[in-house]
């Protein structure tokens, strides 16, 4: 870490970028006057325990301060805080080191709120929209146009990539939209009886712990990501979203039936199959961000499911890590072809494994191998249990994830041809085993869709399809880190995933957990799909007023929506 990233000039520096893009408040009021009142601030989360302040509303107040250090780290609060995103750095304007954060590592450190730390607006959106309706929507839209206001859609904030904030922006918050229904004889809309099917209809702000706890209570099973906040409708669906069992029951978007949605060219309307195909396509796959505002959601209810569940740990000294990196190359094919999914952390030496469609003896049988290799050879502990459903499951065995810090990621992912010659696996440990001492945190996420298949009505890159893991890679810092530290982290995760990309030409790699300066990221995100993403974004927003980083016709460098990514 290094020294304070504050200054008088960076205040000066700010205070008139603010001014000169701040709208005048009469439009705001006019704007708040629309969506009937529904304007918030967007106020740093940490705003009260900053004295001093750089063009941002609220106040210090010491009584609020205590709260805000005690729940800096707490997800739930982050997602009902407008201004609060889970990856810090998205709070913060990078390029200009303007930022309002506490300390990660112990929130009621003063050195990082007491004076002459200053508070500023960074990248959190000027004011949101809590959205409820279409007209909420349609209302930021023609706001946007009008005023050339940058705009940006956020749901739980968790997006790695910063897409769910972006400075001087208006935001249309979606949170609120949380109903939730059960039709056990859902029909598309415009499609025919025969496409008939039990599914849920969740509004966009619905989050994975309170869809999995529906499911629970009607005996269904609805597979969400690893995370209980992070939104079912939103990013995660849109573009991709992997769960523990999506070897053998598909990603979020094979399951999806029918979204609702508000596109910038102004339609309101019901896309899937039959009706809105081509933007239903984008929507499964395309990203979050850029087709349109999806204000719900209709997804396949799965029958209720027993899951049979691994956790394994050991001690993560060098020769274990590496020692297991090539037992579980070499088997890793097999678990997939037996339908088993989940986490992989060599680092932390620990493994949670899930499995669905066989029964208990079939499953002790076919991870035997792990059993013996982890209690006999690591001297380490394995666990097998039945869990009688989805939510049992992740009550259980939910790997944490750190939120509330500035937080980056890399990733690949690696195809079956990887692992299918004795060369081929030698070379794939070797290389994960060269990143051992260079990256901090690493996990071989078992959640590719490899025994589900195909699906040419997703638009995700067809590489998840032929895939066994999503490798990742992640690294941290903290507040005080300075620019030159950010962009070492940056870089070093970049650096450090290249080699796994030689080795895996052709594949590609999931946008909502990419690398964040992706290489050739069009082709690496969706492959094939790529130009009929492209017109379909030109066909619902022929204005571009929907932007984000590294998403489909994205503007690159030139929009100032822009401005608080580092260049690398
Ligand atoms: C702790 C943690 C755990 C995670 N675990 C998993 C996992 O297990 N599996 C997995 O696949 N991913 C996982 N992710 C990644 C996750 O898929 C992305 O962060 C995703 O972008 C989150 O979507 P969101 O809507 O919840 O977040 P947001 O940050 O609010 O939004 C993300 C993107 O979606 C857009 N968006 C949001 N709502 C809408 C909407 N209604 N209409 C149109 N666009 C919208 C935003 O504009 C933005 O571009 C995890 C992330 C974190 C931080």
């Amino acid at each position: 870490m290094g020294s304070s990233r504050f200054g008088r000039l960076t205040f000066l520096f700010i205070y008139l970028v603010d001014i000169s893009v701040e709208q005048s408040s009469t439009q705001w009021n006019a704007l708040n006057a629309t969506v009937q009142g529904r304007l918030i601030r967007g106020v740093p989360f940490a705003r009260p325990c900053f004295q001093l302040t750089n063009q941002t509303s609220g106040t210090f107040d010491a009584d609020k301060c205590s709260i805000v250090i005690q729940d800096y780290l707490n997800e739930s609060v982050r997602v009902d805080t407008f201004s609060a995103y889970m990856n810090t750095q998205w709070e913060t304007c990078q390029t200009r080191m303007s930022q309002c954060l506490l300390d990660a590592s112990i929130p009621s450190n003063p050195d990082a709120f007491d004076i002459p730390h200053v508070c500023s607006q960074g990248s959190i959106p000027e004011y949101g929209i809590d959205v409820r309706t279409a007209e909420n929507v349609l209302a930021g839209y023609n706001f946007s146009k009008a005023h050339s206001m940058p705009l940006v859609i956020k749901n739980t904030g968790h997006d790695y990539k910063g897409r769910s904030s972006a400075p001087n922006s208006l935001a249309l918050w979606v949170h609120n939209l949380q109903s939730i229904s059960l039709n056990k004889s859902f029909v598309p809309n415009g499609c025919n009886s025969t496409e008939e099917a039990e599914a849920v209809t969740f509004g966009a702000g619905v989050l994975a712990s309170t869809a999995v706890d529906f499911a629970e209570a009607n005996n269904i099973t609805i597979p969400t990501g690893a995370d209980p906040t992070v939104g079912v409708a939103g990013g995660y669906l849109q573009g991709g979203g992997h769960s523990a069992l999506s070897n053998t029951l598909g990603l979020a978007v094979d399951r999806v039936l029918q979204f609702e949605v508000v596109t910038p060219s102004g339609l309101h309307v019901l896309a899937n199959k039959c009706q809105h195909a081509d933007l239903f396509f984008a929507l499964r796959g395309g990203g979050g961000g850029t087709f349109g505002t999806v204000l719900s959601v209709t997804t396949l209810a799965l029958p209720q499911m027993h899951v049979n569940a691994v956790q394994v740990s050991f001690d993560p000294v060098r020769e274990n890590q590496k020692r297991f990196v090539e037992f579980i190359v070499k088997h890793t094919v097999q678990f997939a072809q037996d339908g088993w999914g989940g986490y992989i952390a060599p680092i932390t030496g620990s493994i949670i494994l899930a499995n669905s469609v066989l029964n208990s003896s079939e499953a002790l049988d076919s991870i035997d191998s792990l059993r013996s290799f982890i209690v006999e050879k690591l001297n380490g502990n394995f666990t097998f249990v039945v869990e009688p459903s989805y939510k049992s499951f992740l009550d259980k065995f939910e790997p944490a994830q750190p939120v509330g810090t500035e937080f980056t990621l890399s990733s690949r992912l690696i195809p079956l041809t990887n692992f299918q010659s004795d060369a081929s696996r030698e070379e794939l440990a070797s290389v994960i085993n060269g990143m051992l001492d260079t990256v901090p945190f690493m996990y071989l996420a078992a959640t590719t869709p490899f025994l589900y298949g195909d699906n040419p009505g997703t638009s995700v890159t067809s590489a998840w399809r032929t895939s066994l893991w999503h490798f990742v890679i992640a690294a941290e810092w903290n507040f005080n880190s300075t620019v030159a530290d950010v962009s070492a982290t940056y870089k070093s995760l970049s650096d450090a995933v290249r080699p796994l990309r030689e080795i895996t030409v052709g594949s590609g790699a999931y946008p909502n957990e990419a690398d964040l300066y992706e290489p050739d990221f069009q082709v690496s995100f969706w492959g094939s799909n790529y130009e009929e993403l492209l017109a379909i974004k030109k066909k619902y927003d022929p204005d571009h007023l929907l932007d984000c980083w590294q998403c489909v016709g994205w503007a690159k460098a030139s929009s100032p929506i822009f401005d608080c990514y580092l260049p690398l």
